[in-house]
């Protein structure tokens, strides 16, 4: 029979890094709460993603939740950039340490969720048969969690295996003395390439679009080190937090058409020689202007010819679009390992893959024999997990109807039409370009704050104003197309899966600007939301909690007030 009173207070989908700490802030803030996962256990990417040379790109030292200053004390990282175990590893570690792991519901897939307009609640159903009612339900998703698999023709003819590196079986792959063909230059593939030519027999690798990448230069980390960041950690998190990427590093805000030739030489030296993704902040300029961009593409192909021997390969491997318009790749040997006599790179940028054979891969008539297939083939990003669900808000709108042009959100967080459905690092928020750990942990802050506020209000629900969303959308537009970034055909757009319409998916406008308009909002009342239908007034009312509240400010020696103005903030 049914009432109005949910069965918990929060369904929580997804127990990776963003459901683990939705779980644990509802469950201090007094809610009842009960996660569904896919998988098996936590951690979500780290969980799924145990392909060779799997790590993070972010600095692991910063690459991990900051809510606890004991978390951060008791746990090390063993690397610079931590590999996929450890960071498995520490998820786990998380969920057992807050005693996460008897609220999820592992091996459980939510199929569909549906709003009760009377009773103002979501009834949430999964592959399990379970039907659990919930005045709230938190999507804890991921922005990259839904494989990217093309259709090839005769896959089902192969005779070997196929693998997808984001859905790679637990016990690994041993490619020992097999031949092995990947498909795709992305990521994954080129954090991979390198160990598996160093266990095959000979490896053919399928590129359709060359990626930049820099030197991870990853090492073991030294003990001295880490207890120099451990005793500065409150002051470190806080410094990431005000940078637009929502982590620390050396950052030249100088543009760099200011510099000489012989000057910008220089500092490039010196950027690649310490490596990783703080490369595109050898100059302030580098996602805007696309002749300064020019000076950054062609020093990388210049490394590219310096390290790869075969002047073809080399010429194949080098992007001419825009430098970091994709996402910058981090690698360890991976220009060198094209130098292997048993490597092999294939260009279908022109001439696609045509088919799979019980052999192989076909590519323009030929046949590329292989014993293995990986699909590094990346995701269907950002809403790919919300498309698997039907999500049904109000009037019988699904989730699907409401995006089928592009997602629409205000502030990334939530959707009108689909009352206290919440989104962790939804289209429309700086997600995929902040370190994601601390969007995640800002973003569910402020949800399980309004969730609070609701609750000494009276409130039953809460949405998004029609109006507020679609300011939110052109803003998140506007700022998008300042930035090179929106030039190019990546899944930031959509367009590396064929058919979904091309929209720049998160807020390109730094990190700190995001969390100062979300502070702002909850300053007001929530501004641009109604709570049970009534819109809020704009002035804060004196029962507005903000335990959770996030200090930002901006860095200025990296965001000058100029730059905002234009609405230029430089994003790594
Ligand atoms: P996820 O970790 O993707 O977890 C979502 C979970 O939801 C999954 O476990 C999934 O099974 C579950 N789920 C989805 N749909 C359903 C459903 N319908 N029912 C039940 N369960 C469901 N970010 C960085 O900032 N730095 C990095 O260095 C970095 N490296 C990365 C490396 C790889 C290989 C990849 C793929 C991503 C990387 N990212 C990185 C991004 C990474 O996704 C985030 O940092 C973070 O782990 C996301 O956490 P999440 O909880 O939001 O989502
Ligand atoms: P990706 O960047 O989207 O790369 C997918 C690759 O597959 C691209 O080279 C793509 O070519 C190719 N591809 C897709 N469909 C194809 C087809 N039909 N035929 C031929 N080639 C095809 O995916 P990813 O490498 O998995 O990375 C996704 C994101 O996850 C990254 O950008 C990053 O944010 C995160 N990640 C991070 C790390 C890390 O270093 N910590 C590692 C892995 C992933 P096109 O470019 O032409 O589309």
């Amino acid at each position: 029979m049914s009432s109005s009173h949910p069965s918990v207070d929060a369904v929580v989908v997804g127990a990776g890094f963003g459901g683990l700490y939705a779980l644990h802030c509802l469950r201090q803030m007094g809610f009842s709460a009960l996660c569904f996962e896919a998988g098996d256990g936590v951690g979500g990417t780290w969980y799924w993603n145990r392909y060779p040379g799997a790590r993070c790109d972010v600095e692991s030292m910063q690459y991990s939740y900051s809510f606890s200053e004991e978390l951060d004390q008791e746990w090390t990282w063993s690397e610079k950039y931590s590999p996929q175990p450890e960071i498995l590893a520490y998820a786990n570690h998380v969920a057992d340490r807050f005693d996460l792991r008897r609220d999820i519901r592992f091996e459980t897939r939510v199929v569909a969720a549906t709003f009760d307009e009377a009773r103002a609640l979501w009834t949430v159903e999964t592959d399990r048969d379970d039907r659990v009612e919930a005045r709230f339900v938190i999507m804890a998703v991921g922005c990259l969690s839904a494989a990217n698999k093309p259709p090839f023709e005769g896959m089902d003819d192969f005779k070997g295996p196929i693998y997808h590196t984001g859905e790679w079986p637990k016990e690994g792959v041993d490619f020992t003395g097999q031949r092995v063909a990947v498909i795709g230059t992305g990521s994954s593939a080129i954090q991979s390439i390198p160990l598996i030519a160093a266990e095959a027999k000979a490896l053919t690798v399928f590129q359709r679009t060359p990626s930049y990448t820099v030197p991870a230069y990853n090492a073991k980390l030294d003990p001295d080190y880490v207890a120099r960041v451990k005793a500065g950690y409150p002051a470190l998190r806080a410094k990431a937090r005000s940078r637009p990427t929502g982590f620390y590093f050396p950052f030249n805000a100088q543009p760099a058409l200011e510099a000489t030739p012989q000057e910008r030489q220089r500092q490039y030296e010196e950027a690649w020689a310490r490596g990783g993704l703080p490369f595109l902040g050898a100059y302030g300029d580098l996602l805007f202007n696309k002749q300064a961009n020019d000076t950054i593409a062609d020093f990388a192909r210049g490394k590219i010819r310096s390290i790869v021997e075969d002047p073809a390969t080399a010429a194949l491997l080098s992007p001419d679009n825009v430098f970091g318009c994709k996402r910058l790749c981090v690698d360890t040997d991976y220009y060198a390992t094209f130098n292997k006599p048993h490597v092999r790179l294939v260009d279908v940028s022109k001439t696609p893959i045509e088919r799979f054979t019980a052999e192989g891969v076909v590519v323009a008539g030929r046949t590329y024999p292989a014993d293995a297939v990986v699909c590094a083939t990346g995701f269907a990003a950002m809403t790919g997990s919300y498309d698997k669900m039907r999500i049904t808000g109000r009037g019988g709108l699904t989730l699907a109807e409401k995006w089928a042009a592009g997602p629409r959100t205000y502030l990334g967080v939530a959707s009108a039409g689909f009352p206290n459905l919440f989104m962790v690092t939804g289209p429309g928020s700086p997600s995929v370009l902040a370190s994601m750990i601390q969007a995640i942990e800002q973003h569910v802050d402020w949800m399980v704050d309004l969730m609070a506020h609701m609750r000494d209000v009276g409130a039953r629900s809460f949405e998004p104003k029609v109006a507020d969303e679609d300011q939110w959308v052109a803003h998140v537009n506007e700022v998008s197309q300042v930035s090179l970034r929106s030039t190019c055909s990546s899944w930031y757009v959509g367009t590396n899966v064929p058919g979904r319409p091309r929209v720049f998916m998160p807020y390109i406008g730094g990190f700190p600007v995001y969390v100062q308009k979300c502070n702002e909002v909850m300053d007001t009342g929530y501004d641009g939301f109604v709570l049970d239908g009534t819109e809020t007034t704009g002035n804060a009312p004196p029962e507005v909690r903000l335990t959770k509240r996030w200090h930002v400010p901006l860095d200025m020696d990296v965001i000058s007030p100029a730059m905002l103005a234009a609405k230029r903030v430089p994003v790594v």
